[in-house]
């Protein structure tokens, strides 16, 4: 393991220079205000819009983010777009069938099929 670097910084609140890594807490600026609401956290039931959501497995209209989810598990649906990411070792690779090479000549051949000039025609 490396040794680190004392790396210093000027403080633009004291106007002296502070060890990056042991900066006083009080130097700090403030973190920036996420919402001009004092309560910015707060994740509404409510829909909104006139008529509500049309719910397509029962036919009805809902007001409420809660009553629609019940109704998609009563109809036996599933939401989707909440999953956790899987695990990614299950995934296949992907192994192109043909060469970027050959897909460039393809390319050349059909734009010059077309009398549509390229450049200087060369595989960057
Ligand atoms: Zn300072």
């Amino acid at each position: 393991m490396g040794v680190l670097k004392d790396r210093r910084r000027l403080c633009r609140h004291c106007g002296e220079l502070h060890s990056v890594f042991d900066w006083p807490d009080n130097h700090r600026d403030p973190a920036p205000a996420r919402s001009d609401h004092p309560a910015p956290f707060v994740i509404r039931d409510d829909i909104g819009g006139i008529n509500g959501l049309f719910h397509h497995g029962d036919g009805k209209r809902y007001d409420s983010k809660s009553a629609y989810r019940q109704a998609t598990r009563d109809s036996g649906c599933i939401e989707a777009g909440g999953e956790r990411p899987q695990d990614r070792s299950s995934f296949r690779s992907f192994e192109p069938q043909v060469s970027e090479q050959e897909v460039f000549a393809d390319v050349c051949r059909t734009l010059a099929e077309h009398d549509v000039s390229v450049g200087s025609g060369e595989l960057v």
